[in-house]
């Protein structure tokens, strides 16, 4: 064996990755809550906290889903240091992962703290992650759909008094039932008139394909968020193939680890693969990293484990992470160019390639 040679797992967590739908919040560490729980005096059990983590909810019994996880540590975080040493753990998580790039979704409607003061503490941070590992980290502030649509106006308002480079765009999230993102044109709309870059959770929870192409079609976003839904519409499937709408993807998403209980089932049926064979523009990413007991290499690991992908398909899915991020294009140019080396070299030391069920197989390309 060379001393070079590496095994899949690290393969996984070495090659260059970007995550292109992270909710800051959901990348709080236990330990973290804890911590912020005990700072404010907020009653929380160790018990308590752990329902909030897939990791744990198996021992405590208790199930407390991604939603109310974020809402809650929301309250628990009340000074912009709170917000800055959040950022620097998760820069630490994803640095130890090979992720070079995030952008990050937090809701502004939710803070204890102003807009200007959040954004300030996490643009300070990320200038620390940046110095110490070298991680680059963009902002998204998005919108809480369960809140009214006036108040997503008073949010994309706040953006465009207090404007800072590290803020790219907007998105929306939470519980989408209710609230599908057309109600929120407003927002959206002098988002766009003042240079954001748009994206929007569409069609999660199993919810009707029509949100996607609402999105699309109506609010112009340059990304979806989730959207697996438009597989119940071919020609959809087959219009943004063509026009290559990026679709982030998250392979630990719950909706469907419910549908299907049963991991073959859950790894045959998932829409990633139904979108995939499509040739649609899909970027897996982790979502919530802790809360969803997640990262990055386990991402793309359950891409090649689970769903049958090949090497070349992951680095086809690592391109489209770049090309769907909202970097400056030179910038990008440089990242597809050194990071396809580096796939490329790593994949050269692998003490063997990873041996996938020929009936689950899919070679993935665009
Ligand atoms: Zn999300």
């Amino acid at each position: 064996m060379k001393s070079t040679s590496i095994t899949l797992s690290e393969f996984y967590h070495r090659f260059p990755k970007a995550d292109l739908h992270y909710h800051l919040l959901g990348g709080v560490r236990l330990e973290t809550m804890l911590s912020f729980a005990e700072k404010y005096n907020v009653n929380l059990t160790e018990q308590d906290a752990k329902a909030y983590y897939r990791a744990h909810q198996e021992e405590t019994g208790i199930v407390k889903g991604g939603i109310e996880a974020l809402t809650f540590l929301y309250q628990l975080m009340r000074e912009p240091e709170d917000y800055a040493q959040v950022l620097l753990e998760v820069a630490e998580d994803a640095h130890a992962c090979g992720v070079k790039y995030i952008e990050t979704f937090w809701n502004p409607s939710d803070t204890e703290l102003s807009y200007p003061v959040v954004t300030e503490a996490l643009a300070e941070a990320i200038d620390e992650a940046y110095q110490r590992m070298g991680i680059i980290i963009r902002l998204i502030p998005s919108i809480n759909r369960e809140k009214s649509p006036e108040e997503a106006v008073a949010m994309v308002n706040e953006m465009v008094a207090h404007p800072h480079p590290y803020v790219l765009g907007i998105g929306i999230d939470y519980k989408e039932h209710n609230a599908p993102v057309e109600k929120f044109w407003k927002a959206y709309r002098i988002a766009k008139q003042h240079g954001y870059k748009l994206t929007a959770h569409c069609s999660e929870f199993g919810l009707h394909w029509r949100n996607v192409e609402t999105g699309i079609e109506l609010i112009e976003v340059d990304r979806i968020d989730h959207g697996y839904t438009v597989i119940d519409n071919p020609a959809l499937v087959q219009k943004y193939s063509q026009a290559g709408i990026p679709f982030t993807v998250i392979p630990s998403n719950t909706y469907y680890f419910k549908q299907w209980p049963e991991h073959q089932q859950w790894c045959e049926n998932h829409p990633i693969r139904t979108m995939a064979k499509a040739g649609m523009n899909i970027i897996p990413c982790t979502d919530d990293w802790h809360i969803h007991n997640t990262t990055s290499a386990n991402c793309y690991r359950v891409m090649v484990e689970d769903f049958g992908f090949d090497l070349d398909s992951l680095k086809q899915m690592m391109i489209n992470s770049i090309e769907a991020c909202w970097m400056p294009n030179e910038l990008k140019d440089q990242w597809l160019a050194e990071w396809s080396y580096e796939f490329d070299a790593l994949r050269t030391n692998l003490i063997a390639e990873p041996v996938i069920a020929p009936e689950m197989k899919i070679s993935y390309r665009r």
